[in-house]
């Protein structure tokens, strides 16, 4: 089951499982509070959240990771992130938020792609941690068995032809290929790609 958890500008999202809950993206840091607030209105408790992914390490996702770390919530950094879990510390640092906690490297679940199905499955949530690069090299998605995926800061279709870029494009191809219902992103709205296989099926429908 997949919930919206919005306590800031980014949604971030709840997917809980039979035997364990993963939540993916926080918002930026000093949001704990709102955290707090966000999780006591879905009735829920911080120990029934295992597991923190962070769809890219911009600092409105991933502001909060060792804030939840240290309360408890294991971060899971998939291969393709792990020299990019300190690329925001500076902008804290710029914006002198004392709230920051830089992400302890010792202290993190390091997982492939590759061995992301059975991780899930572990949680009792059928799907998998795919890389998809175009907004950031460090981006991944959630893809759930039942249609819906957890895309991060991925540009919306609709927006794929602006940036010309052909890491984008191929990304949304393999996405498009796994026939998604819904695409969960964190700042626009949810969206239903259905409709759609490949890009290409998409622009033939753009008059
Ligand atoms: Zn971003």
């Amino acid at each position: 089951m997949l919930r919206e958890l919005m306590y800031g500008n980014t949604r971030t999202y709840l997917i809980k499982g039979s035997k364990g809950t993963l939540l993916v993206d926080t918002d930026w840091a000093g949001t704990l509070p709102q955290f707090f607030k966000a999780i006591k209105q879905e009735k829920m408790t911080l120990d029934a959240i295992d597991y923190l992914l962070i769809s890219h390490y911009h600092p409105d996702h991933m502001g909060l990771a060792q804030d939840l770390m240290d309360l408890g919530i294991q971060l899971v950094v998939m291969d393709v992130q792990k020299d990019f879990i300190h690329q925001s510390d500076y902008i804290f640092g710029k914006e002198g938020n004392r709230n920051f906690k830089p992400i302890d490297d010792e202290a993190v679940y390091l997982l492939s792609c590759a061995n992301s199905r059975s991780f899930l499955a572990d949680l009792g949530i059928a799907g998998e941690i795919i890389h998809t690069p175009g907004h950031s090299e460090d981006s991944v998605s959630l893809v759930l068995d039942s249609g819906e995926a957890v895309v991060g800061d991925l540009y919306p279709l609709e927006q794929v032809l602006l940036y010309d870029n052909p890491l984008l494009t191929k990304t949304w191809n393999i996405l498009l290929s796994r026939k998604l219902k819904m695409v969960y992103y964190a700042h626009p709205l949810p969206e239903d790609v259905s409709h759609w296989q490949s890009f290409e099926e998409y622009m033939a429908d753009v008059e």
